[in-house]
């Protein structure tokens, strides 16, 4: 039973009291939140908001909920219905929509449902108007329009073909190339949009579709987070029928993860490395990722003369914002989030998969082959438990002069980048814990790191 809010959204557990749990007034009270936010940019004039939902059990009845609000709040609505991420995003860009609202708990399990809140350039809301949905969320002194005032429906479309068509018509991705290949790829979109959209994006390219768990009734076959524990079905099924290679999506399709022909993992964190192997190769300039991802994206970046890698703090806005200030060509998250602005700033499954299978294709080699150009690094994530009244950035301040001899990052919390490894210790805003990832040569090289700063903060602590 959880409702989070924060500057991104608002998040919560369907059912339950209100204000504990994301229930119908929660909803209400956001989506009021969020329209006001919207119109006072827009000094008042008439509004319009995409709104788009993935395919959770919930989805149909928070839409209603949040659609009914924003017309009765006085704005127009452009209702796209089962939509990806990345698709509501190109929808609210097409449409030059004020706004948009995607409903999606994204990786989160059937009984969470979220709000993910967009400014005019389909772009996640920065923090100041986060914070600003969240507080005019609490206050009550606000007048509805009257019956001259409220929104119409001005259209309902499956915006889903038309983010096909956008991806298939970027210049980077050949579509004959790829489709001379006739790759024979298996699909698990954890029965969410994704088995809509993937299948149909590979079918465009010519591909030979195998569907796993693609049927959009969000009963979430395995977790939906695209990780090794979660998806051995898949590495079966790819065995079996000798499949070029499998794709993974998230609910809301906009974590990518590959699978390589013999059933391993290619890896979620080198799904964003083997793409901006690709686009470095056509398009010269810089990548961006968060300090949490693998270092190999650096690496490949220097492989490119002229081009440079620079890293974010954790969370999408954060990526965008930095690569917009580095005009990167190529950007986004370890955790399978391809940002590629040439189509839009927002990670995008889409966009990955047909710029990856538009390079596989031109490539003489299987994926596994492929993943061996890459260098090998192994992360370790992990967490210490801690009492409230520890002071947690005490801790982190420490460290951060126990290694200021070493390279030092703390725009979010304290990265110590070492010769051969690295580790990235950051607090919970949410919970008394420090996360502790690291990322090293061998998987027991990161994890022995993370048991030696593990120890240094519990010595820190207890001192
Ligand atoms: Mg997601």
């Amino acid at each position: 039973m959880t409702l989070i809010k924060s500057i991104s959204g608002i998040r919560g557990t369907i059912g339950g009291a209100p204000s504990e749990n994301l229930t119908p007034l929660d909803v209400v009270k956001f989506t009021t939140a969020y329209a006001r936010l919207i119109k006072d940019k827009n000094s008042g004039k008439r509004i319009t908001i995409v709104v788009g939902r993935d395919a959770r059990l919930s989805g149909s009845m928070v839409e209603s909920l949040v659609e009914g609000t924003l017309l009765g709040s006085g704005a127009d609505v452009i209702n796209v219905g089962l939509c990806t991420t990345p698709g509501t995003e190109m929808a609210v860009i097409t449409h030059k929509a004020d706004g948009g609202i995607i409903i999606t708990a994204s990786h989160n399990p059937r009984e969470w449902n979220a709000l993910k809140l967009l400014n005019e350039r389909g772009e996640f809301l920065d923090d100041a108007e986060g914070r600003m949905v969240l507080a005019m969320a609490e206050d009550n002194d606000y007048n509805y329009p009257t019956i001259d005032d409220i929104g119409k429906v001005i259209l309902r479309e499956d915006f889903n073909k038309r983010h096909i068509e956008q991806v298939l018509a970027l210049p980077l991705v050949d579509v004959e190339a790829v489709r001379k290949r006739k790759f024979k790829v298996v699909v698990d979109a954890v029965n969410s949009v994704g088995g809509i959209v993937i299948p149909a994006l590979l079918r465009e390219l010519g591909c030979e579709v195998v569907e796993l768990n693609c049927e959009p009734t969000g009963e979430f076959a395995h977790n939906p987070e695209p990780l090794p524990e979660n998806l051995t079905q898949i590495s079966e099924v790819i065995r079996r029928e000798g499949a070029d290679l499998g794709i993974v999506v998230d609910p809301d399709v906009d974590r990518l993860a590959f699978v390589m022909e013999n059933g391993e993992m290619f890896v979620e964190e080198y799904t964003l490395v083997a793409v901006a192997d690709y686009v470095l190769r056509h398009t010269k300039g810089n990548t961006v990722s968060n300090l949490s991802s693998s270092r190999a994206l650096s690496d490949i970046t220097a492989r490119y003369e002229g081009c440079s890698y620079a890293a974010a703090a954790v969370g999408e806005v954060n990526v965008v914002k930095k690569m917009k200030d580095t005009k990167a060509v190529i950007g986004g998250e370890g955790n399978g989030g391809v940002i590629y602005p040439e189509l839009h700033y927002g990670r995008d499954a889409l966009v990955g998969v047909a710029l990856f299978l538009t390079y596989f294709a031109g490539l003489d080699m299987t994926m596994s082959e492929l993943r061996k150009t890459y260098p090998s690094y192994y992360a370790s994530k992990n967490k210490i438990e801690l009492t409230p009244e520890i002071d947690v950035d005490k801790i982190l301040s420490e460290i951060k002069s126990r290694y200021s001899g070493e390279k030092v990052n703390d725009i979010d919390g304290v990265k110590i980048d070492f010769e051969h490894n690295w580790v990235h210790l950051r607090k919970s805003n949410t919970e008394p814990i420090i996360r502790i990832y690291t990322e090293a040569r061998s998987m027991d090289e990161a994890d022995s790191l993370a048991k030696r700063f593990i120890s240094e903060i519990e010595q820190i602590y207890k001192a």
